[in-house]
């Protein structure tokens, strides 16, 4: 069995329990030993859960409501747990977690909800107390404060360690995947306001909820570079439209978030839609859109960035 040694130090009581690449439904968790006991996320690798479910942690903030990060929070039934007041349905009913992903309102077929459900291994959690922006939560001479950072689910949150230098940023996770706003309430503006609000704090170092876990070098570039990918998909979209391309199903087919769907391609496919729709909500927030029905409209003046060039 994996202990304490196999464990990623950053002092004496703070712990990475990093998972080694990308492999839903895990991510990287910390846990902090001190007076009062505490674990950011809980979906950890099968060993690292083991070891973890045999000490007695008094408090588990989740940094937000999707399953990857509140995986195993049954297995901690004596725990408290804490999570931001905007994501905690979700977590609570499994119809109010399909009709956030859009797997209410672009598919009817009880076959593929069962299927998603059953893919991202759906459960409900306990929750015991509300997380909200500026509160410290103090474990003993380690503090925490919680940082509202919204976009890729409302209630989505980061954890600064103010005299340590360095954020938990959970899902702004600097992956090659790009920022992940596929919920209808995810929000592009907010993504980021939030990625940007991180490179104002200049932290020294983050730790990401997915992938590598300690990010220290170049970091405000590469902060900078993940944000761009939004407005390089958003780029993407104005110029889908510009070529005639008017209805959500069209411009999904271009596929212009994620360029080839990955594997399972119907799941895949309604979060391109749902991000497709995010960039449509921004671009009609700035009077960049029109919609007529369902389809969608450049506003006179408005014309890919390349166009002006040629
Ligand atoms: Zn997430």
């Amino acid at each position: 069995m994996k202990g304490e040694e196999w464990l990623f130090k950053i002092n004496d009581h703070i712990y990475v329990v990093d998972f080694q690449g990308f492999e839903y439904p895990h991510c990287n968790c910390l846990l902090v030993k001190d007076d009062i006991n505490c674990l950011l996320d809980n979906s950890p690798g099968k060993d690292d859960l083991e070891y973890l479910s045999k000490l007695p942690i008094d408090i588990i903030i989740n940094s937000h409501g999707h399953i990857d990060h509140y995986l195993c929070n049954e297995r901690f039934s004596y725990s408290k747990i804490y999570m931001h007041q905007a994501d905690q349905a979700i977590t609570q009913s499994a119809d109010k977690y399909l009709e956030a992903f859009g797997l209410k309102m672009l598919t009817q077929n009880p076959v593929l909800q069962q299927l998603y459900l059953n893919s991202v291994k759906y459960c409900t959690t306990m929750i015991d107390d509300t997380i909200s922006e500026g509160q410290i939560i103090n474990l003993g001479s380690t503090k925490i404060q919680v940082l509202h950072l919204p976009g890729h689910s409302p209630g989505h949150c980061g954890f600064l360690f103010p005299d340590k230098g360095f954020i938990f940023t959970a899902d702004i996770d600097i992956s090659s995947f790009g920022p992940w706003y596929a919920n209808l309430n995810s929000s592009i503006t907010d993504y980021a306001q939030s990625i940007e609000r991180i490179i104002a704090m200049k932290p020294d170092f983050i730790i990401s909820g997915h992938g590598e876990a300690l990010i220290k070098d170049n970091l405000p570039h590469k902060l900078t570079n993940y944000r761009d990918i939004i407005f390089a998909r958003q780029e993407r979209i104005i110029e889908l439209l510009y070529r005639g391309y008017h209805s959500l199903y069209d411009l999904a087919r271009q596929c212009p978030i994620y360029i080839k769907f990955p594997r399972p391609q119907e799941v895949f496919f309604i979060y391109e839609q749902v991000m497709i729709l995010a960039h449509l909500r921004y671009m009609e927030e700035r009077g960049q859109l029109i919609r007529e029905a369902d389809r969608y409209y450049l506003k006179d003046g408005i014309r890919p960035a390349k166009s002006y060039s040629v």
